[in-house]
């Protein structure tokens, strides 16, 4: 099974290599030997409230030794997507450190050309919310971080930013430009971080079918499910398939490495 083919490798963050606060075992180990095999590693993580500096914070935090250039957070994401668009002016509906991306933008929530949609948290209320919907009415532009309607990474269900995004497209008749896992747009930003290697030699690994492995299949590479994090048993009914299926991110040695 062993298998030499793969020249980079982009992890999922939540459910693969930690969940709930706590490190799966064998993450750090397993990050650490493929950087000594000179593979390219990307975190690609559909986080909105983190910001790419304080998404690599945490993780040297738990142990992991990565480089703020290989973080990638949908809220980096959105602001790498957004300069592309060179917008007049934003309305950055998100709380947390996230916003730290959007620093170099004008911000205007009185009359922006874009909404940029993201965990805005209890920001979400009728006022807010309401008034997003008027501006869109009135031909303001939405930019959604992330496509996932609820969110369990932190042991308990919740909304989260896509069910908003889809509520005020529906309300205003009109169609928002998704940016997060599965979307292309996240995907693009994070292989335009890596040299120019060969799509089938990069791996994207993680513990949803409906965002990483998706999301992989559209970005024409290949993709490893691990069985941990937000997996059920019932996502491999899904008709899309993962490359590799493994019980656990350490079980990635298997890949990589002889037993
Ligand atoms: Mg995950």
């Amino acid at each position: 099974m062993k298998n030499n083919k793969f020249k980079a490798v982009i992890f999922d963050l939540d459910g693969v290599l930690e969940f709930k606060g706590n490190v799966y075992p064998g993450a750090v180990e397993l990050l650490q030997s493929l950087r000594k095999r000179r593979i390219h590693l990307r975190i690609l993580s559909n986080s909105t409230l983190k910001s790419r500096r304080t998404c690599t914070e945490k993780l040297l935090r738990r142990g992991f030794y990565v480089k703020e250039e290989e973080v990638i957070t949908a809220s980096f994401a959105t602001a790498q997507y957004l300069k592309s668009l060179n917008p007049k002016s934003i309305w950055v509906m998100l709380k947390g450190d996230g916003l730290e991306e959007f620093s170099h933008f004008r911000h205007d929530s009185e009359n922006p050309e874009y909404i940029i949609l993201g965990d805005f948290r209890e920001g979400f209320n009728f006022l807010n919310l309401n008034k997003a919907l008027q501006l869109l009415y009135r031909g303001t532009k939405l930019i959604v971080m992330i496509t996932e309607k609820i969110d369990n990474s932190m042991g308990e269900l919740e909304l989260t930013v896509g069910a908003y995004g889809k509520m005020l497209e529906d309300a205003a008749g009109i169609k928002a430009t998704y940016i997060g896992k599965p979307n292309k747009y996240i995907f693009d930003i994070a292989l335009s971080t890596l040299p120019e290697i060969d799509k089938h030699r990069i791996l994207m690994v993680g513990d949803k079918i409906s965002t990483d492995i998706l999301g992989a299949k559209n970005a024409d590479i290949r993709s490893a499910l691990v069985k941990t994090g937000e997996f059920k048993q019932k996502d491999l009914d899904s008709p899309v398939n993962p490359d590799y299926i493994f019980d656990t991110v350490r079980d990635l040695n298997k890949l990589f490495f002889r037993p």
